[in-house]
């Protein structure tokens, strides 16, 4: 193949398999930097863009938000100046505007004006990408580009979730509630923090694992009635934190009646267009529900170190070659993985 062109997995229309095709590899303008794409992390969302129900998507344009590679050239006068040719590195998902309240009140997760690689620009389901220098953030030779792709998401969102908006501390009784390529990530992050760990999924294959990363309970809720099982655990005070990684419209609802007064939901997941929750549970018992969104830059890097000193694994079940991205596509779909599915380029 001519080595100016690259293979890319294009969607071109909404609700139609993504195109294998040929393009050519991007130059970097200023401040931009071309990353040779090693690996390419697929999540939930991706389909979510498939289906058309992320607005700002416009097409066609090239999908993937979970990106990890090498640095392959970089534009005139970048932001990140400490980039070099041939240093592994992670790409942060958001392009933020440095300047509205939530990027100068740190909380640059939500800007008001950011732009996002794999949504409204192109992403990481390429053989090469374009990205803005600061989104790049170096990590360590030894970390394997597939564990090292989904940082910024699968790991980074759950940081934030468990240490910013969880505030999971030691001796924290936590409930994770779906353990799949996020929720073992959390698993392992709160038990990292000291905490008691019950992990709730429907299927034992999950379960398994969520033991092996160092959950302390499970409880498989196709057999055991949730909450009834969490009061026999914990001697009927509940759980201090609950994480909801599965979103229906009843989620919050059961989960409510899993934690403790004032203790607090962190939702991750939307399923379903609306929760419902009872009223007498959040307003009398000083119960909160607060939402998730990505992760900022210093929780990224936060992940990333914990990555490279071992202290978290993160967990890739399946790998896909990016001709089979439509058959990735339909397993996330078929909710088949356990643990993250990863396109590896090149393979
Ligand atoms: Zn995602
Ligand atoms: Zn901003």
């Amino acid at each position: 193949m001519d080595k100016r062109v690259m293979k890319a997995a294009v969607l071109e229309n909404f609700h139609q398999p993504l195109q294998i095709r040929e393009m050519p590899i991007p130059v970097p303008g200023p401040n931009e930097v071309l990353v040779q794409v090693m690996a390419s992390g697929l999540c939930l969302t991706d389909t979510h863009i498939q289906d058309g129900i992320i607005a700002s998507v416009r097409l066609p344009y090239i999908p993937g938000h979970e990106m990890a590679g090498v640095v392959v050239q970089i534009g005139e006068n970048p932001v990140n100046a400490s980039l070099v040719p041939g240093q592994h590195v992670v790409c942060g998902i958001d392009i933020t505007c440095g300047r509205c309240t939530l990027c100068t009140s740190g909380r640059p997760n939500l800007c008001l004006e950011r732009v996002r690689i794999g949504f409204e620009r192109n992403g990481s389901h390429a053989e090469y990408a374009l990205v803005p220098s600061e989104n790049l953030f170096p990590i360590a030779d030894h970390i394997p580009f597939d564990q090292a792709c989904i940082i910024p998401d699968a790991v980074a969102c759950m940081y934030h979730a468990i240490f910013t908006q969880g505030q999971v501390a030691q001796g924290s009784k936590v409930l994770i509630h779906g353990v799949g390529a996020l929720g073992l990530q959390g698993v392992q992050l709160a038990k990292l923090a000291g905490a008691t760990v019950y992990a709730a999924a429907r299927t034992h294959a999950k379960l398994d694992q969520a033991l092996r990363f160092g959950a302390d309970q499970v409880i498989p809720t196709r057999e055991k009635d949730l909450v009834a099982s969490l009061d026999e655990m914990t001697q009927g005070e509940m759980c201090d934190v609950a994480f909801d990684l599965v979103g229906n419209a009843d989620s919050l609802d059961l989960l409510l009646r899993c934690i403790r007064p004032g203790g607090k939901i962190v939702a991750l997941a939307y399923a379903e267009d609306a929760f419902s929750v009872p009223c007498q549970e959040l307003v009398i018992k000083e119960k909160e529900i607060l939402g998730l969104r990505g992760s900022t830059p210093d929780e990224l890097r936060a992940s990333i170190r914990l990555v490279e000193e071992g202290k978290i694994l993160p967990y890739v079940s399946s790998h896909f070659r990016l001709e089979e991205i439509n058959q990735a596509l339909d397993f996330l779909r078929a909710a088949k993985g356990i643990g993250r599915s990863v396109i590896m380029m090149g393979s």
